[in-house]
């Protein structure tokens, strides 16, 4: 590891679009990808005189955020007004929860290759979205059908160390958000977006360096490696005995290093006052109790399941849940298949791994899965074998044993091709021979080795023992005729 002197400390804040059909104070449609500005009102225009109404739905998945992130939810919080000039912000402010959010304190927890990490929320407020810029050769767009989509922006303490651990809890909280109901969790589509608060410190030392701000980062991979770049970053200027600024940077993807944006500015420059147009937003208990009893089984939960039903890893289970089919279709299979943990494995390796949740459905039915298992825990299939069927048996449907059987890519049993193997290991290997007449005792496993290569792993292990074992019976015999 590069600057093994140094850690990393990580805050991040998110921003996440909740799953509302209309925007957060007006009627106009959030859905993504219509044509420029054919979403759009006086409202969430901002044009002079237009009221907000404030989208209770909103309200209500920011509270399901809270719940399953172990918030406090506040009976009582109000809108305030971040004022900035930026031409995909037609108000030139922005409605946000500054003074009084809707949620405070909580945590969340994510496995990493290290164990748990827990994270301590700070956070959770309401405000609406900005529009997009669209930046073409002849000049700038701005496409304002973003403009007043809900978001909830969650704000963490500073309690990741490295970019691993950083993508590993992005990673878990799309989960848990996406379980709660909250967001589509579409990334693609920027329903979510990360920004990374990083600073360096010497190891041992708990004062807090100075720190930047990396914004708008639209995937997992992009947190890790914008983590290990500024880290670098700040771990060199350090080095080199130079001052680290407090800033906003933007991650370059193609180059992989962050570049300035701009000096910070403080919360003092936005002139955050109270909203006048919105009343304050009230919570009542039985509105939280309704919401909290509406929530599914989460993943530390389910997690909890796996482990204590099929003896799965809480990675595992951890994996599993980061996509909700996936964890359905484990579930299903699980109860179908004498080998449950096979069952996980292959949708860890294959399922997870092919399919895009964010765009497909996942076609692979879980008795086609449950016999997958089954034939591979039985030794009917080799693994390599396994996982082959089940990548294409998210493409198409079929039957796997009957395909199997019809492929010959079943344990080869047969006696005849068993022993042709067995001759031919022998003579390609004069050396195994003679260490085994010379008094070595592993011929056999080296033997069975050989076997195995030449058979691709199908070679029913029992048979070819029993004929490895009589061919070198009769190699001795030879010797000592
Ligand atoms: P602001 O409101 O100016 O963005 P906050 O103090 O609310 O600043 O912090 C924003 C984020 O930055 C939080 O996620 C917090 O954990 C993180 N953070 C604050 N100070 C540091 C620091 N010195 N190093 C790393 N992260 C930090
Ligand atoms: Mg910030
Ligand atoms: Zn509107």
């Amino acid at each position: 590891m590069k600057h093994p002197d140094y850690e990393a400390v990580i805050g991040l804040e998110i921003h996440c679009e909740l799953n509302t059909r209309t925007k957060i104070f007006c009627a106009c449609p959030t859905a993504f990808g219509a044509a420029t500005n054919t979403q759009v009102c006086p409202v969430c225009l901002g044009l002079p005189g237009a009221l907000p109404t404030l989208n209770e739905k909103a309200v209500e998945f920011a509270v399901r955020a809270g719940l399953a992130l172990d918030s406090r939810v506040a009976r009582v919080s109000r809108f305030d007004r971040k004022n900035y000039f930026y031409p995909d912000l037609p108000k030139a402010y922005q409605i946000t929860q500054f003074f009084e959010p809707i949620c405070t304190g909580g945590h969340l927890d994510a496995e990493t290759a290290d164990g748990v990490r827990r994270v301590r929320i700070t956070r959770i407020h309401l405000e609406e979205d900005a529009g997009k810029l669209i930046h073409t050769p002849d000049g700038t767009l701005a496409d304002c059908n973003r403009c007043g989509v809900p978001l909830i922006e969650i704000v963490t303490e500073p309690d990741l160390r490295t970019g691993e651990e950083a993508a590993a809890f992005a990673r878990k909280l799309r989960s848990v958000l996406v379980w709660a109901g909250v967001t589509d969790g579409r990334l693609q589509e920027g329903s979510m977006r990360f920004d990374v608060n990083l600073s360096v410190r010497r190891r041992g030392q708990t004062a807090l360096g100075v720190r930047t701000e990396m914004k708008n980062l639209g995937s997992f991979t992009s947190v890790r490696r914008a983590v290990e770049a500024e880290f670098d970053r700040q771990c060199g200027l350090l080095e080199r005995g130079e001052p680290v600024f407090q800033e906003t940077r933007r991650f370059d993807e193609k180059r992989g290093v962050s570049v300035l944006m701009r000096r910070k500015e403080n919360a003092d420059d936005y002139r955050y006052f109270p909203e006048p147009d919105l009343p304050p937003v009230v919570v009542s208990d039985a509105l939280i109790e309704a919401l909290r009893a509406d929530l599914p089984r989460l993943p530390d939960a389910r997690k909890r399941f796996y482990r204590e039903t099929w003896g799965l890893s809480d990675f595992d289970g951890e994996m599993l849940t980061s996509e909700r089919e996936a964890a359905e279709l484990f579930e299903a299979a699980a109860g179908l298949t004498r080998y449950a943990r096979l069952a996980a494995q292959l949708v860890i390796g294959e399922v997870l791994q092919s399919v895009d949740f964010e765009r497909e459905r996942v076609r692979l039915n879980p008795a086609r899965l449950a016999a997958v298992a089954d034939l591979q825990g039985d030794g009917e299939i080799n693994p390599q074998t396994a996982r082959q069927l089940v990548r294409s048996l998210c493409g198409q449907d079929f039957d796997p044993a009957d395909y199997v059987r019809a492929h010959g890519l079943g344990r080869v049993r047969d006696v005849k091709t068993l022993r042709e193997a067995v001759e031919a290991a022998l003579s390609e290997n004069p050396k195994i021979v003679s260490d085994f007449l010379r008094g070595k005792t592993a011929a056999a496993t080296a033997l069975m080795g050989q076997v195995m290569r030449k058979t691709n792993g199908r070679a029913d292990p029992q048979t070819a023992q029993t004929l490895i074992a009589q061919a070198l019976e009769a190699i001795k015999d030879a010797s000592e005729s």
